[in-house]
């Protein structure tokens, strides 16, 4: 029962999810002490919430990270086969026009997750699914949220792509980069990535631990193919690590290992932790922070 107790305090830390949830899920099993939130099972459904991950993080760049609430997330409610999203208050609409996705003519490609369509914005919940293969995540939003307001321009758009039956060319182009991508990467790369991409946004809880100090982390990636954590103030990298670890983020999945779980400490990044053959980046940066810049302000 202690057991219990203590791997549902930790579920409820990482995600928002009610005491009496966690609870449940801990005595079923669902999760445990060495990952303390679900992994979705399907790796189609892993695959569309790394999409939905690497979208939040290219649309929220630090300066833009609402204080406390990661991508604009305040909570989720995971278990193996869903997830559901539950955005912070008076950003869901930035959230979700973050999420769908639109072509971007002066970025030349598409921003949001390609191929995510909306089936249903009924009972105050947006359903979001993937076009090929039907994994779903639901985000709570008032009907209709349609993100008009949030990017001028933007709206139309992302509400054409969104209704459209099948992959625009653009869409098609960009999801196919990655599995070619994947063809010249080690075996289960692209497997791997979309693990961490999914245990990230089932982790909202782990992103506020890194940016407790000051309010946000400046979370970024290369392409979509790694994530990085960049941080001032507060936790050690060894903290993060620490984290990051009891979060469940390098737990091996399904009780098959993921290779290559380790920690490489790098010139350029704190460390870099392995989650298979994925790579997260943990970098503790003191000069990204607001009063370590007087120097770079007075110029
Ligand atoms: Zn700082």
């Amino acid at each position: 029962m202690r057991y219990e107790k203590q791997t549902a305090k930790l579920t409820r830390a990482l995600t928002g999810m009610s005491h009496s949830q966690a609870l449940h899920m801990a005595r079923t099993r669902d999760c445990e002490r060495r990952n303390p939130v679900p992994d979705a099972h399907c790796a189609h459904q892993r695959a569309f919430e790394a999409r939905l991950t690497f979208a939040l993080i290219d649309a929220f760049p630090d300066n833009l990270q609402p204080p406390g609430a990661p991508w604009g997330i305040a909570a989720v409610r995971a278990d193996t086969t869903s997830l559901d999203i539950l955005p912070a208050a008076g950003i869901c609409d930035d959230l979700l026009a973050a999420l769908l996705p639109y072509h971007d003519r002066a970025y030349g490609g598409i921003r949001g997750a390609s191929g995510t369509r909306v089936t249903n914005t009924d009972d105050g919940w947006w359903t979001l699914h993937d076009l090929d293969t039907g994994a779903q995540v639901r985000v709570a939003a008032p009907a209709p949220a349609i993100p008009h307001r949030t990017r001028p321009g933007v709206a139309t758009r992302a509400c054409r792509l969104i209704t459209a039956p099948r992959l625009t060319r653009e869409e098609h182009r960009d999801l196919s980069y990655f599995e070619r991508l994947a063809q010249s990467s080690p075996d289960g790369w692209l497997e791997h990535r979309n693990v961490l991409g999914s245990r990230l946004l089932r982790r909202p809880g782990l992103i506020r631990t890194i940016a407790e100090v000051h309010g946000s982390a400046n979370i970024y990636s290369h392409s979509s193919t790694d994530v990085v954590f960049e941080w001032c103030c507060g936790p050690s990298s060894d903290d993060i690590i620490r984290a990051c670890r009891r979060a469940g983020v390098t737990a091996d999945l399904a009780g098959h290992p993921l290779p290559g779980t380790a920690i490489d400490r790098g010139s350029d990044f704190s460390a870099r932790l392995h989650v298979g053959r994925a790579e997260l980046y943990l970098r503790h940066n003191k000069w990204i922070c607001p009063g370590e810049q007087p120097e770079l302000s007075a110029q």
